[in-house]
């Protein structure tokens, strides 16, 4: 993780004992530091946003690929993503 665990998240404070809402300040799920950055529809949007500016929005296929294997258990094929990164060509 790239922050190797430095970044205060709710899910922190709560295995602190502090009595705090687990819930993302973005979405209805539960603020970790992975799914602040890469799991948070919000984060994804900037990710995407982020992306376009700097023309590499088809790099974002593949990170988007990389987080539903590593976080949603699901895959498509390399042909998938090539295909959608060649229909934003
Ligand atoms: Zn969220």
């Amino acid at each position: 993780m790239m922050f190797h665990g430095k970044i205060t998240t709710r899910d922190h404070l709560l295995k602190w004992g502090m009595c705090v809402d687990s819930h993302c300040a973005f979405c209805p799920g539960i603020e970790s530091q992975n799914h602040l950055f890469f799991q948070s529809g919000y984060s994804g949007q900037i990710w995407r946003l982020l992306l376009q500016k700097f023309n590499a929005y088809r790099v974002y296929f593949i990170w988007e690929e990389m987080n539903a294997r590593l976080f949603w258990e699901s895959y498509v094929s390399l042909d998938v993503v090539y295909h959608r990164i060649v229909a934003c060509a």
